[in-house]
Parts: C-alpha cells; structure tokens; sequence
C-alpha cells in the first residue's frame, strides 16, 4: 500500500480514500509499462471542494469513478484516493478485452481546471503539477519522467481529439509497452480530449528539479535534455559575450588587443579580423568613414603599425606568408 504524506516540495497530502471502486483492487496487467494519465476536472481551477462532494455524492450512488489523486494549484492541495500501487477507475474499458486501460499500472490524477484552458497554466501551477508527480515517483511508481506523446489543445489538433477513433491515441498493441507521462486524451478505448495542450515538458522539468537533480544515474529523460539545453543554452550567451569584443585576434605568436585595422600588401582595404560566436574567424571591410567613427569612439587602436615618418601608422601590414594565407582565407563579411 502506498499513499503519500507529503511532496519534494513540502505540500501534505491529504488522505481521502473512497469505499467504492469498479476497477478492481490489483492492476490486471502489473507487468505492463508504468505510466501516469493526467485528466483535468473540467471546473475551474479552485474547485476542489465541489470537485470532492461530487466524488463523495457518486460514492453514495454508487457510481463514483474515481482517480488516484485530485489536486489543485490554487490552494495547493494533494488529495490522494486510492493505493498508489493498484488500479483507479478513471478510464473507461475497452469492453472487447483488447486492453486494459486502467489495470496496468498507471497513477491517473484529477487536475482542477479546464482543457481549453491548460495551454496557459502558469508556470507556477506546472511547478505544483510537476512537485506532485516527483511525489508520485520518489513514493515509489517508477514511471519514467518522460512523455511519449504529443498533448494536443483544440486549438492547434490537427483532427478531432473527443474521439474514440481520434489518431492521437495509443493503439491496443502499443498501450501495454507505454512508459511516461500521457492525458486521456491517448488512452485507447476513450473519447475524452482532457487535459488538452498542458504544457508537459515543464512538468517533467519541475518534476526533477524538485527530485534534486536533472539525471536519475540511469538515463536521460526529457525533462534531464530540457535542463541540460538551457544549462548550453546559457554558457553559450556567456561566451557569445565574451568574444564579442571584437579584433581578439591571435594567431601564432602575435596576439591584438581590441581593434586592429589589418591589411595585406597588395590589397589597400583594410580589415577587423572578428570573432563570429558559433562560426570563427572572419574578416569585415573597414570603410574610412567606419574607422573614423571607431577611432573617435576609442574602438580601434591607434598607433599600432608604429610610426612612419613621425605619424602613427594605425594599421597592422601582414608580411608573414602563413599569416597573409590564413588572413585572405577568411570569410568577408
Ligand atoms: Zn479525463
């Protein structure tokens, strides 16, 4: 028996278990991939009082279909319904014994809030889905943090996604062997399109975040790529930075500082060697006017190429043949 106490990120978990339950006490097919099947309430985020006396209401009736987990990002609040580690009865059956959706192992939650709206849940609110989910996974479901799917909106699905035939749902043959985190809008056998186009990336990267750490020793997930990309993504702004000080040219022994107007002997243009970020070395005309502008600015040195006949000479003549060659192989920009 599994139920949570509390998440990562320091919210309790309220207990509320519910006496009836149609789907049984043991997953069917406990051999099946672990998966989590987010739903949303189709009521506004807030609603989880109203949301529980339903669940209470259908279970006086007898006709409560009820999720492991109800949550709400705008009190914050975790309530959990039935053992973790068996089934809840949220999905509807296949009915033909194609495949069992709620008798694999799959934590289906019940998030407040509506479909058409999920595209623009706040980070924050993914942050709370995602502190969620790392409870789920360090409680002891070992679903990958992952997601095999694409989670649709209606505004941008390219067919009718409240279908039982819609094509963005997992086939019989495949649902068994699906890890990660999905909607009920892949589950075979239904027509529900909830929670619609929940951005899941950012869930996954709260929920290892809020595991403390972006690897889990074993494999990448997504959401590891997604922390590592922007981990590059930064470094590279960084350096990008760094090398935009333009004229850091070296090459062999001789090193300039700052800007340094270089030419050839038999070409009068002169030329800014500069650093492009993520391409190299590459050489820009340097107009008289421009070098005007750079040398009033304070840009370029002056005085560089030493003196001819008491004047500064403010440009460098490349004489070496390796460095000529490598100077006229740049690209001009
Ligand atoms: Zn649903």
């Amino acid at each position: 028996m599994t139920w949570l106490t509390r998440t990562p990120g320091g919210i309790d978990v309220e207990r509320r278990p519910y006496g009836v339950a149609n789907c049984g006490r043991t997953w069917t097919v406990p051999g099946a991939a672990p998966r989590v099947t987010l739903h949303t309430t189709e009521s506004r985020r807030g609603s989880i009082d109203a949301v529980l006396n339903l669940w209470d209401q259908a279970e006086r009736n007898g006709t409560l279909t009820v999720p492991h987990f109800t949550i709400d990002a705008g009190p914050r609040r975790i309530v959990q319904h039935r053992d973790m580690l068996g089934p809840a009865c949220a999905l509807e059956g296949c009915g033909d014994g194609r495949a069992s959706t709620n008798g694999v192992p799959n934590v289906q939650v019940e998030i407040c809030g509506y479909a058409t709206e999920s595209p623009g849940w706040s980070d924050d609110d993914l942050a709370f889905i995602g502190d969620w989910l790392a409870a789920v996974r360090a409680g002891g479901f070992d679903v990958p943090l992952a997601s095999p799917v694409t989670f649709y909106s209606d505004r941008n699905a390219p067919y009718v996604l409240a279908s039982y035939s819609s094509p963005n749902r997992i086939g019989a043959a495949a649902w068994y062997g699906t890890a990660g985190v999905i909607g009920h809008q892949h589950v075979p056998c239904n027509a529900h399109w909830d929670p619609g186009g929940v951005n899941v990336g950012r869930i996954l990267y709260h929920a290892a975040l809020a595991l403390g750490g972006p690897t889990n020793g074993k494999e990448l997930t997504v959401a590891d790529i997604k922390i590592i990309t922007d981990q590059i993504a930064a470094l590279s702004a960084q350096v990008a930075q760094m090398q935009s000080t333009l004229g850091g040219w070296m090459q062999g022994e001789r090193i300039y500082d700052g800007l340094v107007p270089v030419k050839t002997a038999d070409d009068p243009r002169q030329f800014l060697v500069v650093i492009v970020p993520g391409k190299g070395y590459a050489r820009v005309h340097l107009t008289g006017e421009a070098k005007g502008v750079l040398q009033k600015q304070q840009t370029i040195q002056a005085g560089v190429g030493g003196f001819d006949g008491g004047h500064p000479v403010d440009f460098v003549t490349l004489t070496d043949p390796a460095q000529v060659a490598w100077f006229k192989s740049l690209p001009v920009l």
